[in-house]
């Protein structure tokens, strides 16, 4: 009971649109069809009538064609006709006037025939009229055909007739077109009630799904399956919706990221200034006299202040990579070069931290297309790292020509990496052990840097880690297809060329400097 109350509120006008406009159109329709049929109808009866009068009056002429009209036996022909035909006949002369008729009681003998008649009928045509006298319950018809035999006229002989069956005809036809609006507004209320059942009922549907929607609610979907237009608003709501809960689920990922950005910022930079802190307060109270152990303070402090601006530079140069601000300028760079130099800026640390830093590079590599500072910034890092997290054994620098590039591997024989932690290492702020990486004046943003430094290289990175064992990232780097690793020799041999003549140049102008010099004294 109550979903038909739903269903009526809700589609009532639809249901009022499609009734009123049926309606319409098949009441208009039906009543143009009948009257177009009452038309024809009456049209073919008359029709019909007159050519049947026009026949009979033809025949009467030919049955009394040769009697004259006073003769006792014409009269009785045309009475003989008249019941014969069941028609009424008159006779009239070549002046018009009415000298016989079917029927004795006729009161029309003696009178004329209108003027208009008489001549036509004189001239040798035939002619119709219609007879609407008042009191007739029938209309009338009368034909008028000229009295004669070859081209001689007598006369004129006028056949009067009712025209049946027009009214039953057009009555009927009232009947049929009433019955059938009976049977069609039937049909009518049914198709109509169908129709805007089947259209309010996914309508209603796609409005309680759009209410949710609305509400926040972006998990509602739309359950039409028809393939019409509203199966395509349907559709079109439930990807309005999937995107909106997209969106939604992207808006609250990065609102958290912008939180635990927030918290790891203010973590990392507590930690120093909470320590700094501490020790300018025992400055400050004279708790530290002697001078030795001011110096410490004043180096840790020192040390804190430097990890604090490392940190805000590592932060401000991720921000800037993160929203593609840094322009790269690439160009072909010699791998080999380049880690030979790291191998040996780095050799002294792994000294000091008793590790082999080696160095393992196939020949020839093809030139990698890069910015300079940027692949340094990403290799230091790694090294870095791989001196960082080992304690004993070694760290290798490999690199070989790949897939239209460079691979280039940075392996240690470290602590490794626990598999749980293995994809949170590109995260900003992640650090597996946090006294750790701060003994080793680590800020947790190195890797989340080199990730992106490469991917601005269309490159990609890779980690293998195994704890105890050591830690490898193999990071590849495209080659420059257009140019040869003979344009970074030829380039080589550019550059030491014009080292060597600048320093010629100096070398000559001091000459030309001292000889002036000694000129103007
Ligand atoms: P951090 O400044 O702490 O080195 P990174 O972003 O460079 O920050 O590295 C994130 C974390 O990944 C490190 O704190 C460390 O736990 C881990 N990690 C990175 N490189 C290595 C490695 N070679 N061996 C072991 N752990 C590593």
């Amino acid at each position: 009971m109550f979903r038909i109350k739903e269903w009526l509120g809700t589609n009532k006008s639809i249901f009022r649109k499609l009734m009123f406009s049926y309606m319409i159109t098949i009441l208009l329709g039906l009543s143009a069809v009948g009257l177009a049929m009452s038309y024809f109808a009456k049209n073919y009866i008359y029709d019909g009538t007159k050519e049947e009068l026009l026949r009979k009056a033809k025949k009467v002429n030919l049955a009394i064609q040769s009697y004259r009209v006073d003769d006792a036996r014409a009269t009785s022909m045309l009475a003989f006709l008249d019941q014969t035909f069941d028609t009424r006949i008159w006779v009239f002369d070549r002046n018009g006037k009415i000298i016989s008729t079917s029927t004795k009681d006729e009161v029309f003998i003696g009178k004329s025939v209108a003027h208009s008649i008489l001549v036509q009928v004189l001239a040798g045509k035939d002619v119709v009229q219609d007879l609407n006298f008042k009191g007739l319950n029938q209309p009338m018809m009368s034909v008028v055909v000229p009295w004669g035999e070859g081209n001689k006229v007598f006369g004129g002989i006028v056949l009067h007739a009712p025209i049946e069956g027009i009214d039953e005809a057009v009555s009927h036809i009232r009947e049929t077109i009433l019955w059938a609006t009976l049977i069609a507004v039937l049909l009518t209320m049914a198709m109509v009630s169908y129709l805007s059942w089947s259209i309010s009922r996914p309508l209603k549907r796609i409005d309680r799904v759009a209410l949710e929607i609305e509400k926040g609610n972006y998990d509602q979907r739309v359950q039409v399956t028809s393939q019409d237009e509203i199966g395509d608003l349907a559709r079109s709501i439930n990807r309005m919706a999937s995107r909106l809960q997209e969106v939604e689920a992207e808006r609250a990922d990065y609102d958290q990221t912008r939180k635990d950005f927030l918290a790891n910022v203010s973590h990392e930079l507590r930690t120093p200034l909470t320590a700094m802190q501490g020790f300018l307060e025992a400055l400050q109270d004279g708790l530290v006299a002697e001078e030795e152990a001011k110096q410490k303070y004043y180096q840790v402090m020192y040390k804190e202040t430097l990890h604090m601006s490392r940190l805000v530079n590592d932060l401000m140069d991720l921000v800037r990579l993160e929203k593609h601000e840094v322009g790269l300028v690439k160009r072909p760079i010699d791998m080999e070069s380049i880690l030979q130099r790291l191998a040996f800026t780095f050799s002294e640390e792994a000294a000091k931290r008793s590790l082999a830093l080696s160095l393992d590079i196939d020949n020839p590599l093809p030139p990698v297309f890069g910015d300079p500072d940027r692949v340094d910034q990403i290799f230091i890092n790694l090294i870095n790292n791989a001196l960082k997290f080992t304690e004993k054994g070694m760290v290798l620098l490999r690199a070989r020509a790949k897939d239209g590039g460079v691979e280039i591997v940075v392996q240690d024989s470290g602590i490794g990496i626990n598999p749980h932690d293995l994809h949170h290492i590109w995260d900003r702020f992640f650090k597996v052990d946090r006294v750790r990486s701060r003994r080793e004046q680590g800020t947790g943003l190195g890797l989340a840097i080199v990730k992106q430094l490469v991917e601005l290289h269309n490159g990609t990175i890779r980690v293998e880690s195994e704890v105890d064992k050591g830690t490898t990232f193999i990071v590849w780097l495209p080659k420059d297809k257009t140019i040869s690793r003979n344009a970074i020799e030829e380039e080589k041999k550019i550059k030491n060329k014009m080292l060597s003549k600048g320093n010629k140049d100096r070398k000559e102008a001091g000459k030309n400097k001292g000889s002036k010099h000694t000129g103007k004294e």
